[in-house]
């Protein structure tokens, strides 16, 4: 079975992820979050938001704008190191990355290299041809910046140009001083943020793993510099509970994978990816990068304020090391969907399709279906309980076909918990609650539905 393909067509049918523009052909490597789909991205941002904020008394949050001053991405070293080594085929004229080319026809890895060094390996080795025409004939390398770049205000000039940030991190480090001094945080403490981000990759894939438009959940976190190891190895095992515990992430899906000290970004002094057995491959879900004082530092020398921090009882002032935790929305969505998706074989012999998501994300919590949809004494009863749930969990109303079909289609986009009315209700007052992964029906009182699910859908952040 091909889980790609099968999660891909569910995300289209049931209204999970759209193709954008599709009326228009599409547009490449864009997508779309459909009414079941933003329910669930919306879930899994509040989920971390509790767990990764309001579950401590370190943490803080920010919502920073897209738009920022075009000098914060000149000290941040967006600007002059933000970009790919490129070369054209001179024949087809398509454009490929030098180290992607040079790693998948000689299977070596080019981190580390040097542009002369990427360029010569291109132009010598008979074995690097073009994988689309089969010429050899490329171009030298050309760096090509990723950060989209637009004009602020009528007049499009260079003194205009503003960027759509490529992350959420550096909206962190240059409100730095306002949060410290408003929040009145003393470190170690960290500021968390969600928001899009953007960045024009040239080999963008795998369904929503990586797009040029993103969404990403980050957080800064600032220490006293020499303390960064610890603090980096504590939000490894963290975010790791984050995955397994909360979002309920398999363990044997799941990875820790060091950076070797030619891959380090420029800033960084040691980086962890947590990486997710996608069906293509292992991928990184998140990295945990210590940037050591790189950020705070280049602000600090281009800006009017000096980023430091001064340490009262220990009478120190110094400028904070940062430890960054940082997640991609949609990856983590990915995930979760590929991660619960299941095939499970009944004992009448048919298949159905379960998404055995955690209850708390779940797009929609809970189903009502009348027996009847013609009997009005049996809709009644249901639409009154839709009413009394909805303003505590997300409910929805469906009659348009058997209940069996019924609890197929809520099954296939992992509805916890499914609630018909039947006659019976009529006489005692009760409805049967059937459950999402043990199939296994229950007979609850109306009265106390509320409570039944407010148990079944809360989280223990306690962990
Ligand atoms: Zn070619």
């Amino acid at each position: 079975m091909d889980i790609m393909k099968e999660v891909v067509n569910l995300c289209k049918n049931r209204g999970i992820i759209f193709q954008n523009s599709q009326i228009y052909g599409g547009l490449a490597s864009t997508w779309d979050y459909g009414p079941l789909g933003v329910e669930l991205k919306n879930n899994i941002k509040k989920v971390w938001w509790k767990f990764f904020i309001h579950n401590r008394e370190d943490m803080v949050g920010l919502d920073s704008a897209i738009l920022m001053h075009p000098r914060v991405w000149e000290a941040s070293g967006h600007v002059k190191n933000f970009h790919d080594p490129l070369v054209d085929c001179k024949k087809c004229k398509e454009r490929f990355r030098a180290d992607h080319l040079i790693e998948n026809i000689l299977g070596i890895s080019t981190a580390g290299m040097k542009n002369e060094e990427l360029n010569q390996i291109i132009q010598n080795n008979q074995n690097i041809k073009c994988p689309t025409c089969g010429a050899k004939d490329f171009t030298t390398i050309r760096f090509f910046n990723l950060m989209f770049k637009t004009y602020q205000g009528p007049v499009e000039e260079a003194a205009n140009i503003v960027y759509l940030r490529p992350e959420t991190a550096q909206g962190i480090f240059i409100n730095f001083k306002s949060v410290l001094n408003s929040s009145r945080k003393k470190i170690p403490f960290g500021v968390g943020q969600i928001g899009k981000a953007f960045r024009n990759e040239i080999t963008p894939g795998n369904f929503i793993f990586r797009t040029r438009e993103f969404e990403q959940m980050e957080i800064e976190y600032f220490v006293e510099p020499g303390t960064e190891m610890e603090h980096l190895e504590h939000w490894v095992d963290y975010s790791m509970k984050f995955f397994t515990k909360i979002l309920g992430i398999k363990d044997e899906n799941l990875r820790k994978r060091e950076h070797s000290k030619d891959e380090l970004a420029h800033y960084s002094n040691r980086t962890i990816d947590i990486e997710y057995k996608f069906p293509f491959g292992w991928g990184e879900l998140e990295g945990i990068a210590s940037r050591t004082d790189f950020d705070l530092s280049n602000h600090s020398q281009h800006s009017n304020e000096d980023l430091i921090y001064f340490d009262e009882k220990k009478n120190k002032k110094y400028i904070p090391y940062v430890v960054e935790p940082s997640f991609g929305v949609d990856r983590t969505l990915l995930t979760v969907l590929v991660d619960a998706y299941t095939v499970e074989k009944l004992q009448d012999g048919t298949e159905r399709v379960v998404l055995k998501l955690a209850p708390y994300i779940a797009p929609i919590q809970v189903a009502v279906f009348p027996l009847k949809k013609n009997e009005p004494r049996i809709v009644e009863v249901a639409k009154k309980i839709l009413k009394s749930l909805i303003g505590d969990f997300n409910v929805i109303y469906d009659d348009t076909a058997s209940i069996g079909k019924l609890y197929r289609r809520q099954d296939e986009i992992g509805t916890p918990y499914c609630i018909t009315v039947d006659f019976q209700s009529l006489e005692d007052n009760t409805v049967t609650v059937r459950n999402r992964d043990t199939m296994k029906q229950e007979r609850v009182s109306i009265n106390s539905l509320k409570e039944f699910f407010t148990k079944s859908f809360s989280i223990n952040l306690d962990i």
